[in-house]
């Protein structure tokens, strides 16, 4: 749907998709559209060099240049999907879990957690005589129970093997029932937590990725989800236990005790069951749907923050109503939404109820982002869970991005490109696509969350605003997805079947491809027939050899003005080199390479003359003529004195080039290279990269040698 017809308090303003159609919305780049037409002349542009067309001999040495690239990548692709299966081991594949019912006895006097947990699934395999289940190797198992019988159970590491009464045929249920105790250790994020303030115990548990079973046993698997969850917990009087779902009692124990009973009867994955229990003080407030309906808002803080949280919080109900409007309807509006204050660690979206760090509770909305993002993980993590945690820009990109369309729906479409232009932090490591997910930084690295938001902002740009709300929509809501599990192929495939385009370009390169496009350009403009031509020349420097990586193909809006005439259009750059003459009825002094930061890359322009007089600093040239077949020169300034070493390396990143200068003196040197490997032999054709280093800084650009 398009959010600007359902958020009533603010409008947000109908976005842009990157096309000529865009200019007539913005009044600053409507002056005076002029008839513009657009022509791509070659493929490669001469940088630095007089700008030709290219003979087809060259043109299709280029193209069989980035086949093979685009093979190589393919290769690399098709390895990752294996990564798609669950994190289980075949055993655990073997059933399914229907419901967990945990009873705990927490004791914060001395750290110690004793319960049960009842297990009740169903078995996917004939025979299955075995259940193999995730509990920490510190945790003592005092009996498995099965209909009143003990069962036999071999550990190993953090894994229980549970040999049943008798073997299930295939969609048989079972029931069983763990016995455990132990001091749970931290893992993870944290995972089980204790904590004092002033003598009063504040305990919270962080099970994210993996660390529910550093406090319970089940089968730890974001894609196995029970139908609902129990949890009865049992703590000093003195304390409020908050959890999942809905407050069904508190019963009072003799001894000062008492069991909070919450029940959630939505689909959950394991590490989104969670508890806290501490001093806190509750307040709450409804959320009113679109259709009628009133859900409470829970809220449970620390009493010195009560009032700061009161303020903050205020917004919540609104917040619901904005995402409501966009990605459909709070996906537990049967139960709730609160939040739980926690005094150290990450903030948390827990189904139902987020745990949130005390520093974001300020009186003064600083911490709103945090509330927002949190919330838009009820829809994204905790409705729709990653099938595994690869994936987990499907969280996290998700949730950050939210946090623009929520300062969107506050602060109009500037807000929107502000924040957006903030989480650019400039350097992404890694892609999106997160292969090693036992490294947690990796796995909440600032790639996965502000590059991941990029992506949707980016997906926003090629697709426009009606199309991209649409397929967000669909995700959020579609069934099997919402309440279930998605991996990246399943948003992929919602977007094209909204859309009707095939999106496989863009999901390949910003999913599993590293960084982002940089563009170097130069543009010249001048009389031609009855009007002008502006020729601009881009060429893609990303290329380096360690990356191995294609060209990034996006849509760049270039926008052209001058002489009180202003014009936006689109064009499509996916090439090492590319060059496009655009023509206009009036003379341009100013051009704009994607002026409304559609695209997540870097822009650097070559200045003329960039290559006289004394440099400041160590400074290398494109290399002239390029793409060559003899000679090519190159161009470097030296800041000091200096030797310079020159390596040249192919596109596997393989060394086939090295030359150390003479001594040279401070200023613009030249150095002329035939295309020939150290040993004098003449090289194939192909992208090379050369790499100029003075001892203090080195420089690496690419050339292409064509035979
Ligand atoms: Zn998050």
């Amino acid at each position: 749907m398009h959010p600007g017809q359902l958020l009533s308090k603010q409008r947000i303003k109908s976005g842009a998709p990157p096309d000529a159609a865009y200019a007539q919305q913005y009044p600053i780049l409507t002056i005076a559209v002029k008839k513009t037409c657009l022509t791509i002349l070659s493929l490669i542009a001469l940088l630095l060099g007089a700008a030709a067309p290219l003979a087809a001999r060259e043109v299709s040495e280029v193209q069989k240049m980035l086949e093979n690239l685009r093979e190589l990548e393919k290769a690399r692709f098709a390895a990752r999907q294996s990564l798609h299966d669950t994190p289980t081991s075949p055993a655990q594949r073997q059933f399914d879990v229907r419901f967990y019912r945990l009873n705990l006895n927490v004791r914060p006097d001395l750290q110690l957690l004793q319960g049960s947990v009842l297990i009740e699934g169903v078995s996917l395999a004939s025979p299955l005589s075995h259940l193999e289940i995730d509990l920490f190797a510190n945790m003592a198992i005092e009996a498995i129970r099965q209909q009143g019988n003990s069962l036999n159970f071999q550990r190993s590491g953090n894994r229980v093997d549970i040999q049943l009464s008798a073997p299930l045929q295939n969609g048989e249920g079972f029931s069983i029932e763990i016995f455990y105790r132990g001091q749970p250790q931290a893992a993870g994020l944290g995972a089980f937590n204790w904590s004092y303030f002033q003598g009063v115990p504040r305990v919270w548990t962080l099970s994210e990725p993996c660390g529910a079973p550093a406090w319970w046993p089940c089968k730890d698997d974001p894609a196995d989800k029970a139908d609902s969850v129990f949890l009865n917990v049992t703590a000093p009087e003195n304390l409020v236990v908050a959890s999942n779902g809905v407050l069904a009692g508190i019963t009072s124990l003799p001894g000062n005790y008492h069991t909070y009973s919450w029940e959630t009867r939505y689909p959950i994955s394991t590490y989104l069951v969670f508890l806290a229990i501490a001093d806190y003080a509750e307040f709450s407030d409804w959320y009113v749907s679109a259709a009628g309906d009133s859900m409470p808002l829970q809220y449970f803080v620390f009493p010195e923050l009560l009032e700061l949280a009161q303020e903050d919080f205020s917004v919540t109900g609104e917040m619901i109503a904005a995402f409501a409007a966009i990605f459909g309807e709070y996906p537990f509006i049967r139960e709730k939404y609160g939040m739980a204050s926690v005094p150290a660690g990450a903030s948390m979206e827990h189904q139902t109820l987020t745990t949130l760090n005390i520093k974001f509770i300020t009186g003064s909305h600083s911490g709103d982002y945090a509330v927002a993002h949190e919330l838009a993980h009820q829809w994204f993590g905790d409705c729709i869970t990653p099938r595994n945690w690869p994936h987990i820009w499907l969280n996290e990109g998700f949730a950050t991005y939210s946090v623009g369309l929520w300062e969107e729906y506050r602060g109009g479409e500037a807000a929107y490109r502000q924040y957006m232009k903030e989480i650019d932090i400039g350097s992404f490591e890694g892609a999106l696509f997160v292969e090693d997910t036992t490294n947690l930084r990796a796995l909440f690295s600032v790639t996965v969350y502000q590059k991941g938001a990029w992506v949707l902002h980016m997906l926003r740009g090629v697709l426009g605003d009606s199309l991209f709300f649409a397929a967000l929509n669909r995700y959020a809501t579609t069934p099997g997805l919402a309440y279930g599990n998605a991996v990246t192929e399943n948003f992929q495939q919602i977007c094209e079947t909204v859309s009707g385009q095939d999106l496989s370009w863009f999901f390949e390169q910003w999913i599993y491809r590293i960084g982002r496009p940089v563009y170097e350009y130069r543009w010249k403009t001048g009389a031609a027939g009855a009007g002008y031509e502006t020729t601009l020349e881009i060429s893609q420097e990303n290329l380096q050899p360690q990356f191995n990586t294609l060209p990034y193909k996006m849509p760049l809006q270039i926008r052209l003005a001058g002489s009180g005439s202003d014009t936006l259009l689109t064009i499509w750059d996916s090439l090492p080199a590319q060059e496009f003459r655009f023509h206009t009825d009036f003379l341009p002094n100013l051009l704009e390479i994607d002026p409304q930061r559609w695209v997540l890359k870097k822009l650097r322009r070559i200045e003329e003359g960039e290559f006289t007089g004394i440099p400041l600093y160590f400074k290398l040239s494109q290399n002239f003529p390029n793409p060559f077949n003899g000679n090519t020169t190159i161009l470097y300034g030296a800041p000091r004195p200096t030797t310079v070493q020159i390596e040249i390396f192919d596109l596997l990143g393989r060394k086939v080039y090295v030359h150390q200068t003479p001594r040279v003196f401070t200023g613009f040197h030249q150095f002329t290279w035939d295309g020939k490997d150290t040993s004098g032999n003449a090289l194939p054709s192909g992208i090379y990269f050369y790499r100029f280093s003075d001892g203090h800084s080195s420089l690496t650009r690419k050339l292409l040698l064509i035979r």
